[in-house]
């Protein structure tokens, strides 16, 4: 057995295949972005979000969401943070809204509230029951995400998203279950989907395969998280059935008490992502923002994004 000597490193970096560069940013333009806020619980966060709204809304969002928190605990925070939108924003803002635990009189009755504040968009979702319980529909509640949008649809004629799985939602009974669920989502009313947040750009793309072969036309936005808090990143993933990657954890490890660094390394990563997927043609992002701006301001302008003239 013969071994080839070791090339000198000019050589051996001349032999490799040339990788070809990501393209320029498409003529088209900038992509059409949109942001997700949480309602804020304290006196801080609460300064904490309206901060975080003025510095994204120059970005001019397509429209921003405001999430509802488990089981419809945040109700009223999240009215009152979605209708301060209304009123003091030009911001379009989607108020998202389950049917996990409610009867339909009590969500029709919350999105008739919305509508007559002014608010046409709603995030439509089925929520998730109490940690470790199994989810059963409310007797005299809407029992999937499907039946909510057909529901709110009857209420007032909202435009409507909903939630999409590039991983599979994790109690689907299988891929195309879940597939068939977007699909009666889309054929009950809605628009647009979300995705649910994924790492993996292959699956997100193979995902939009499979849903055109489903007769999918509607837009499926990915939902990008920038990750910056790793450890807690991972477990939120784990529950919501979103793979972490081996090259993320080891992207971050050693880093749990260096958070600048970690910042920095989550801003390559998204946006190594999302000019990933805008190189594959995808032109239009939901951001989840965790009500933190600078990041996700960060990854806009890569994407070519940038704030309306003064
Ligand atoms: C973009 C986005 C935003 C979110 N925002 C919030 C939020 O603000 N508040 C919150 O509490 N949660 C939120 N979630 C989480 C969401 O509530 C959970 O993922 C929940 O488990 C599923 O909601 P869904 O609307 O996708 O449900 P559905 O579309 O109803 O699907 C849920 C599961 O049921 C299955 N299914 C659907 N129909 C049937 C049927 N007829 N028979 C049997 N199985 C069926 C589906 O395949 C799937 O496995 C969000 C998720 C995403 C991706």
């Amino acid at each position: 057995m013969t071994h080839s000597p070791p090339r000198d490193t000019l050589e051996r970096w001349v032999a490799g295949e040339r990788v070809m560069p990501l393209p320029g940013r498409p003529d088209a333009g900038a992509p059409a972005i949109s942001f997700e806020f949480f309602p804020p619980k304290t006196p801080a966060l609460e300064t904490q979000l309206w901060a975080c709204v003025e510095r994204l809304a120059t970005l001019r969002p397509r429209f921003v969401s405001v999430t509802y928190g488990a089981g419809g605990s945040t109700q009223e925070r999240t009215h009152a943070t979605v209708v301060r939108l209304v009123q003091e924003t030009a911001l379009v803002p989607a108020a998202h809204l389950t049917c996990v635990g409610a009867t339909r009189a009590e969500v029709d009755e919350v999105a008739r509230r919305y509508w007559e504040a002014g608010v046409r968009h709603i995030v439509a979702l089925r929520g998730d029951p109490p940690a470790g319980q199994a989810y059963t529909p409310h007797p005299g509640g809407y029992a999937y995400a499907a039946d909510l949008v057909a529901g709110l649809k009857r209420v007032a004629d909202f435009e409507i998203t909903v939630a999409a799985y590039p991983e599979v939602h994790p109690q689907a009974t299988s891929a195309a279950a879940d597939l068939d669920n977007l699909k009666r989502k889309f054929d009950a009313g809605a628009t647009r989907a979300i995705t649910q947040v994924f790492f993996e750009n292959t699956t997100f793309l193979r995902f939009l395969d499979k849903a055109v072969a489903a007769g999918i036309t509607a837009p499926i936005v990915p939902g990008i998280m920038p990750v910056s808090n790793f450890v807690q990143a991972a477990k939120f993933c784990t529950g919501c059935g979103t793979s972490v990657p081996d090259w993320m954890a080891d992207l971050f490890d050693g880093l749990e008490d260096d958070a600048e660094t970690r910042r920095m390394v989550a801003a390559a990563t998204a946006a190594e992502q999302v000019r990933f997927l805008q190189a594959n043609g995808v032109d239009e992002f939901h951001f989840y923002t965790l009500n933190r701006p600078d990041l996700v301001y960060a990854i806009a302008r890569i994407l070519g994004v940038k704030p309306a003239a003064a």
